[in-house]
């Protein structure tokens, strides 16, 4: 008999349930109890749903208030100084201030948060421990033994989830730079620690996350992984299952298999050329855990094919007995349930499947591969009709996207001229003073803007009052940026909801769902678009706006779309094309909206770009295909343009220096980034002289708009002579560093007045 298992299950509740107590307790509307009590109510939900689904081993511990990377180093007592603990169990407000700092509104008086930074590849952020060079570690709390009680109280045995020690520490940093596996000898006594008291309360399955033997891992670490589980092999301790997700182990094999663990668990979704050779090396008595349904996206599992896999496995290892069927990865990456998806196009309802469901699906491919197809048939049957729909859908595949795809050339990714010549045509046709002045695209999305967006979506107000209501914030946006004096305008993205849904909703092939949240951090959470189909652009989306906004004032008003990886990566992606095509059809439909905006009379089109960096995949070897794709579908949107029209790009969350010759053959004509906080260090990827140096024009931000101080023009004029420094005069832009939608007016005016007369005094000096 084989087990259906879970890695780990969304935390924020069917309806965000923990957003909002979150919130609630954060406002002073929620006790501390209430917030333990709210979360405890979660738990217990997920675990009954998951018992009721027919999964065996439940995760526990997959649960954290904020972060399970935060939950980790307050287990094991790496706390910075200065958050007000005190040895002992780590209370609610120091995890909290850990999390998101403390200081109310002046961010510069209070504790900062720790930092924070993308989990793998997804789109889940966790906080980076922060380890002195001789850091002490001590269990505080045996926090995930607590939650084995809890569920236990429930007659429930769960299988307890804890982040391994090596992916602990090569996620954590260190104040002076040191290794942080340095201190493995220091970590283990914990971990030790907490399996022996797991065990010792009749807990048989730990997991163990690893997701660093996804990652291209240096010697040392494969040393540190052998003796952390060697270490811990000879203590007691429940039976250990070694997870690792998100791409194949590949190379790390040989170290992921030499472990004394009882268990393996496979990402088969993205690793599938791992099954062959675990099949082959595996020890007699080590269960393999087949993650066989995929984790990271929101597509109905082809249970045929599973079951295939799980039956090869099964025959290799003698039968099911040791075999265990699971998601890829925990789902923490889906949706919770898609039975609340009411709105959802009935056509599409059929090929989706969010937590609940591939819960539901890990069980049937278990019992299928226990007691043989028939006892699943009908569960097969519904997902061959899904799997066939989706195939012969013609709103799936086009023929005319398709068509349009295989016309696509190389010449229609070049610009006539390089750069150099492009420039002296673009100024010909819009001088411009030197170090022009302009902003990233989005200002202040009000209360009143969004007020009037939600009264729109509820059916209080027709479609002409609210473009009436744009209209007019557009109309004083654009006299507001003329009386401050900005060189270049924009129209200030008042019409948008969000970068990527506000064009989704206007493309073909693109689904929205009602709840399909996933947490992004903390209480934040995302509701990505899904791409089900072929990409297609059936009228204008932005065209009307631009013009509008161009309409108004004689000085220059740039363009303003959302790139084509962005959208990719900011989605749910359909699984049955390459992610290449997808994104090559998302930038022929952006192309189509580059040339009419050119027509339209627009002299610059900026095309942002803000997730480009965060498609890079996980191992090194990867990376090339990836950028040449990447820039490949850029510069396939961007390049139908005149030399005389400036495409400009954005990338805010970026560091550049490992991928910026590539940013360079984006071949745009202007590019700002995000360096105020930096000052100006993240600059010195573009500077330099030679083939190295980037050729074309960039703003660095010169104003930090994460935080609501208003900077001074003195500060600012400082940041751009340091910028001066490294760039040549006619390269450098003046803009913030990021678009100024969550910002009030009262901060946008005077800083954006500081910043044009930072630029006036510059151009006094230079
Ligand atoms: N143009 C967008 C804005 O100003 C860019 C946002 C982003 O980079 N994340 O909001
Ligand atoms: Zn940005």
């Amino acid at each position: 008999m084989s087990i259906a298992t879970s890695l780990g299950f969304p935390r924020i509740g069917r309806r965000r349930e923990l957003k909002s107590a979150l919130e609630a307790h954060w406002a002073g509307e929620l006790s501390e109890a209430g917030l333990q009590e709210a979360a405890r109510l979660l738990r217990a939900e997920s675990h009954s749903l998951q018992q009721g689904l027919g999964i065996g081993h439940i995760p526990s511990n997959d649960f954290a208030l904020y972060d399970h990377v935060l939950d980790t180093a307050c287990m094991v007592g790496a706390i910075p100084p200065g958050y007000g603990w005190r040895g002992g169990e780590v209370t609610l407000p120091t995890y909290f201030a850990l999390a998101r700092g403390t200081g109310g509104g002046d961010a510069a008086a209070g504790l900062p948060a720790l930092e924070m930074t993308k989990w793998f590849d997804t789109n889940y952020h966790y906080l980076v421990p922060r380890l002195a060079a001789g850091q002490h570690f001590a269990v505080t709390a045996n926090r995930p033994l607590a939650l084995f009680r809890e569920a236990l109280a429930r007659h429930r045995r769960t299988r307890p989830v804890v982040l391994g020690p090596v992916s602990f520490l090569l996620l954590a940093k260190t104040d002076d730079g040191s290794d942080p596996l340095d201190l493995l000898d220091r970590l283990l006594p914990c971990y030790a620690q907490v399996l022996a008291e797991l065990a010792a309360e009749g807990c048989a399955w730990v997991q163990m996350d690893e997701p660093v033997l996804a990652l291209d891992l240096a010697p040392k670490a494969r040393a540190a992984l052998r003796h952390a589980y060697e270490t811990l092999a000879r203590g007691a301790t429940p039976r250990l299952l070694l997870a690792s997700y998100f791409a194949p182990i590949a190379d790390n094999l040989p170290t992921a298999l030499a472990l004394p663990v009882a268990g393996l668990h496979l990402d088969l979704v993205r690793g599938r050329d791992d099954l062959a050779p675990v099949l082959a090396a595996i020890g007699p008595a080590t269960w393999l855990s087949l993650g066989l349904v995929d984790g990271r996206n929101v597509w109905r599992a082809d249970l045929r094919a599973a079951l295939a896999t799980a039956r090869e496995a099964a025959r290799a290892l003698g039968g099911s007995e040791r075999l265990m069927i699971a998601p890829s990865c925990s789902l923490l990456h889906v949706p919770v349930d898609l039975a609340q998806e009411d709105r959802l196009d009935p056509a599409i309802r059929p090929w989706l499947a969010f937590a609940t469901q591939k819960l539901a699906e890990v069980a049937t491919i278990a019992r299928g591969l226990d007691e043989g197809e028939g006892a699943i048939a009908e569960a097969l049957e519904v997902s061959d009709a899904a799997l066939r729909t989706r195939r012969d859908s013609a709103r799936v595949h086009r023929t005319d996207v398709a068509a349009r795809l295989l016309g696509a050339t190389p010449e229609m990714e070049r610009r006539p001229a390089p750069h150099a010549a492009r420039r002296a045509r673009q100024r010909q046709r819009l001088p411009l003073p030197a170090f022009p002045t302009t902003t990233i695209g989005s200002l202040p999305q009000t209360s009143g803007v969004r007020r009037t967006r939600a009264a729109l979506a509820r059916g209080e107000i027709g479609a002409v009052e609210y473009d009436e209501a744009i209209a007019t914030w557009t109309e004083d946006a654009i006299r507001l940026q003329e009386r401050i004096g900005l060189d270049v305008l924009v129209h200030g993205e008042f019409e948008r909801n969000d970068m990527v849904k506000y064009f989704g909703e206007q493309l073909d092939g693109f689904a929205f769902t009602r709840h399909g949240w996933v947490q992004s951090y903390g209480s934040r959470c995302v509701a990505p678009p899904i791409i089900w189909g072929d990409v297609a652009r059936p009228r204008p989306m932005t065209v009307r706006w631009a013009r509008h906004a161009q309409s108004l004032t004689a000085r220059p008003v740039k363009g303003m779309l959302t790139g084509p990886v962005t959208m990719l990566q900011w989605s749910f992606v359909r699984d049955d094309l390459p992610r290449e095509t997808v994104c090559r059809q998302i930038a022929l439909a952006l192309r189509d909206e580059v040339a009419d905006l050119e027509a339209a009379g627009l002299a610059i089109i900026q095309v942002d770009e803000p997730a480009f960096r965060e498609g890079l995949p996980l191992r090194t070897a990867d990376r090339e295909a990836y950028l040449r794709w990447a820039l490949s579908c850029f510069r396939l949107a961007t390049a139908v343009v005149r030399d005389d029209t400036a495409i400009h790009t954005h990338m805010c969350y970026a560091e550049f220096q490992d991928i910026m010759p590539a940013i360079a053959t984006m071949d745009a004509d202007a590019i700002s980034i995000e360096t105020a906080r930096s000052r100006m260090e993240l600059l010195e990827a573009f500077a330099g002289h030679g083939p190295s140096a980037y050729p074309a024009e960039i703003g660095p931000g010169v104003w930090d708009i994460h935080s609501p101080r208003i900077p001074p023009e003195e500060e600012i004029l400082a940041l751009l002579r340091l910028a001066r420094r490294k760039l040549a005069d006619d390269q450098l832009w003046v803009n913030p560093d990021c678009g100024l939608k969550t910002r009030n007016w009262r901060e946008v005016i005077p800083a954006l007045e500081n910043l044009v007369g930072a630029a006036r005094r510059l151009r006094a000096e230079a």
